[in-house]
């Protein structure tokens, strides 16, 4: 019998490939197969009968084969696949393309289920490339009929294969053990966690869908809001060092920028400067769009906690920004402070006088003499990314714990940065572009004390954003090649083209190799991917930041943080494959300066095959709608709301949620539930704030955190 730990191997029809496959999805059991979530669904839930169809309408009929065969088209060299299908009122047309072997399984006599789209000319209505599967006996439609589910995939695995095995495993959901407390569950109105699992696949209704996207989506708010409360009272029991605020120095460190700060800088630096002169640990997020500045303000943090010879530490969630930060920070503060640079396979350090007696072993510092020299407290300001969170890293008098892009680690993460020390507890600012209003953010993070940065520094301009046809492609070169002769800069991101290639390194290869070979052969051209080593990450990230790279082509490895304000063209390839909130990432690593910036969004939407990856063409609709309000909106929260709307009721996952990893069912905008989430957490950690009385929600709150997304 199958149970949730079956390996997928041992499963009907599942071979070594397929099993293979699988793997790279990330599933190896039935458990996993069971939360392997659809991201929307196809709905077939009504039945037309044949004489009622339309032209232009998507619909599920069910009829018998009249006759079936394979034509072969001579123009074209196509097979074509011909049947003519009857049911009580009317016969009808289908056909499919390059699908040969169809006769093999479907045969004149069959009942079958069909669901595709209807397409009218003169001679009448054809269905064309239908989902479909036979009828008759015990059989009951899983591809054509009802809310039908549509998973992410890789290229080889089918929508069928997938739906097949899932209905294969689905009766283990019963064994699946349920983490929230009974009593919550009956305080809240949700369902339980098998069912939901059953009804996310296989939803009847779309009241069933309903039920189960809200049971799933409590589960996430639930979590975020006990961890984050924990968190925050253990913060609010511990004792923190009091930094002091040095006004004179600070006052003087902020006249010496090339820039006056906004108001909104201003005022959130004061909070945080008040926040850090207490005994109680700050819990603060300092919330503001790509491009507002929050570095500067985080510095001035730095500055006072150096001033007071504490330290104070930064962590990123990427390579790349952690050497960008620790070349900001050195050029701002680095006159008398010294600063180490700390990631998994990067180290350096600034501005520190060795004793005269030291030996450096081959002229260079080790990473050990960087831990020592944090350890010992000599250095003061680190930055770095998760590495920071290892067992050997211990700091002498850490007071300030500053987190970056703060969405992409997750509350474990941010938890045990902040719990580094043993008698005190630093002050912990979490900086995030999350663009989300206060209310929103204090549904979602109530527990953090919250600085916003609306303004943009003045004299920015609007970004022109331009979805350019394919047509178009050599005006676009033209145009960054003119950009370029006035000594800008410019980027390129790739998508990835499957799940597989999970770093994108095929696609961002053929490109660059494209770009420096055919269309720019006489500039010099940059290649950027996660699978590079560091050291070749950095120094191509910093020759452009110096213009000797004219043209960076890269994978998403640069959505977040990166700041070379000479570049001022970002053009997306692919941009229907990144979620919305990828894209205004990838936007705002240009118009950072006052210089007029481009955003160019490249799709082959239409030239893809659609079911390869479960697009159907109302998605291609929505993707884009959804590129379209790039080109309208500028502001993230605004964007988010857009993504809304062209959101189908069906769908599981918010597309504007990619890089937002706290969420995946829930959205930005289930405000309600979040306030649910967040009463319900206090409720129960009100009760018993050990969570002994419930184990597995012990467990769960504790599980590895899987959202942090790092590189
Ligand atoms: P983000 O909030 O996205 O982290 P950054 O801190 O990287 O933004 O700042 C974006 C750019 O704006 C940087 O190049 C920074 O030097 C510049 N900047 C920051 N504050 C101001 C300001 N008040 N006026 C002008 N430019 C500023
Ligand atoms: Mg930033």
């Amino acid at each position: 019998m199958i149970n949730l730990d079956t390996e997928i191997i041992e499963l009907n029809r599942v071979g070594k490939a397929t099993a293979k496959k699988l793997e790279r999805l990330g599933v190896n059991t039935a458990k996993n197969l069971l939360f392997y979530f659809p991201f929307r669904y196809e709905d077939y839930s009504e039945l037309t009968p044949i004489r009622e169809l339309q032209s232009g309408i998507n619909a599920n009929i069910v009829g018998r084969i009249e006759l079936i065969q394979n034509k072969r088209s001579s123009r074209k060299k196509m097979y074509i696949t011909e049947a003519l299908i009857s049911d009580e009122t009317e016969s009808i047309k289908v056909v499919w393309f390059n699908q040969p072997f169809l006769i093999k399984n479907l045969r004149a006599g069959d009942l079958v289920s069909l669901a595709g789209k209807v397409e009218g000319d003169l001679l009448g209505l054809t269905m064309v490339s239908p989902n479909y599967e036979k009828l008759g006996g015990n059989m009951t439609a899983v591809h054509t009929q009802g809310l039908v589910p549509i998973y992410h995939l890789t290229e080889n695995i089918t929508q069928k294969q997938i739906r097949f095995l899932i209905k294969s495993v689905i009766e283990a959901s019963s064994f699946i053990e349920d983490w929230l407390p009974l009593e919550t569950k009956k305080r809240q109105g949700l369902i339980n966690l098998g069912e939901a699992i059953k009804k996310i696949h296989f939803p009847k209704s779309k009241d069933d869908f309903a039920k189960a996207r809200k049971r799933l989506a409590f589960d996430e708010l639930f979590i975020l809001q006990i961890r984050s409360q924990l968190l925050r009272k253990e913060l609010n029991t511990s004792q923190a060092e009091k930094i002091e605020f040095k006004e004179k120095e600070t006052k003087k460190f902020v006249d010496s920028l090339p820039f006056k700060l906004t108001n909104d800088q201003r005022k959130a630096a004061w909070e945080i400067l008040q926040d850090i002169n207490k005994e109680r640990p700050m819990a603060r997020l300092l919330e503001g769009d790509v491009g507002s500045g929050k570095t500067i303000v985080a510095a001035i943090a730095m500055l006072n906690a150096a001033l007071n010879n504490k330290q104070a530490v930064l962590m990123v969630p990427t390579e790349i920004l952690a050497r960008q930060h620790y070349e900001t920070i050195k050029k701002l503060l680095g006159e008398h402070i010294p600063i180490a640079l700390l990631t998994r396979s990067q180290f350096s350090i600034f501005n520190f006088q060795f004793p005269n007696n030291f030996q450096f072993s081959n002229n260079k510092i080790s990473k050990h003499h960087i831990l020592d020299n944090i350890k010992n407290g000599n250095v003061k300001i680190i930055i770095g990314t998760h590495a920071l969170l290892q067992e050997n890293v211990s700091f002498n008098n850490l007071a300030l714990a500053i987190i970056d892009e703060q969405h992409r680690f997750g509350v474990a993460q941010r938890a045990k940065l902040a719990k580094r020390t043993e008698a005190f507890c630093p002050h912990l600012l979490s900086m995030t572009a999350t663009p989300i209003p206060r209310s929103l953010a204090l549904a979602l993070y109530g527990d953090l004390d919250l600085s916003i940065i609306k303004q943009m520094p003045a004299g920015r301009k609007k970004i022109i954003t331009k979805i350019v046809a394919e047509a178009d492609r050599a005006k676009a070169y033209q145009f960054i090649r003119e950009q370029i002769k006035k000594g800008r800069q410019a980027f390129v991101i790739c998508p990835l083209i499957d799940i597989s290639d999970s770093l994108g390194v095929k696609s961002v290869k053929q490109e660059y190799e494209k770009l420096a070979k055919n269309i720019f052969s006489d500039l010099k051209i940059g290649l950027l991917h996660g699978k590079m080593k560091s050291r070749e990450k950095e120094e191509i990230m910093e020759k452009f930041l110096k213009n000797e790279i004219n043209i960076l082509v890269s994978t998403s490895v640069v959505e977040v943080g990166v700041d070379v304000p000479n570049a001022v063209i970002m053009m997306i390839e692919g941009a229907d494959r990144f979620g919305l909130a990828q894209l205004h990432q990838f936007r705002g690593r240009v118009g950072r300066e006052e210089q007029q910036s481009y955003c160019f969004l490249f799709t082959q939407l239409n030239s893809r095959k659609a079911n390869l990856t479960g697009l159907a063409e109302n998605d291609s609709l929505n993707t884009a709608k959804r590129l379209d309000a790039m080109t309208k909106f500028n502001d993230g929260f605004a964007l988010a709301r857009e993504d809304l709307k062209y959101r189908g009721p069906g769908e599981v996952f918010g597309t504007m949620q990619k890089g937002f990893p706290e969420l995946k069912i829930a959205s930005l905008f289930d405000y309600e539930l979040m306030k649910k989430g967040k009463e319900e957490a206090e409720f129960i950690l009100n009760i018993d704030p050990s969570l002994n009385k419930w184990p597995l929600l012990k467990d769960k709150t504790r599980e590895k955190d899987l959202n942090g997304h790092l590189e």
